[in-house]
């Protein structure tokens, strides 16, 4: 746990969130400022930065939490299938565009009706 992280403290449980999934490794909630219906948050509860500070040791891990997605996105209102489906993000450093220092995939998915439609770059 790194002091003055707000991600650690949200897998402390120190600060509140809308948490949809838990286990000794990795929690996964919503985020605060939804992009689209589903966007959520998946990070491990270890403090590591962000993926520039991943080694092959960390393979296994990170093959865990990688495999978590798609199941957190369905239980949380993607769709499946190609006509379905999510996006995984991680923003990594400050050119990558991450602003929480806590290694996180945003999960971002669900039914966008206006998408193609009112604004197709939407
Ligand atoms: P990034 O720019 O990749 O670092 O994304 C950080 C994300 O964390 C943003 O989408 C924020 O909306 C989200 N966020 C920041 N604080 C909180 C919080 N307390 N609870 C949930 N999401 C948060
Ligand atoms: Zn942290």
């Amino acid at each position: 746990m790194s002091e003055n992280c707000i991600f650690c403290k949200i897998a402390a449980g120190t600060i509140p969130s809308r948490k949809v999934y838990e286990d000794e490794d990795f929690v996964a909630f919503h985020d605060i400022n939804p992009a689209a219906p589903v966007h959520l948050l998946l990070i491990p509860r270890r403090h590591i930065v962000s993926l520039q500070d991943v080694t092959p040791e960390d393979a296994s891990w990170l093959g865990r939490m990688v495999a978590l997605a798609p199941r957190l996105a369905q239980e949380n209102g993607c769709n499946p299938g190609p006509s379905g489906g999510f996006r995984l993000l991680a923003n990594s450093g400050a050119e990558g565009g991450q602003e929480v220092p806590h290694l996180h995939f945003h999960i971002i998915g669900g039914a966008r009706p206006w998408k193609g439609r009112v604004a197709p770059n939407a």
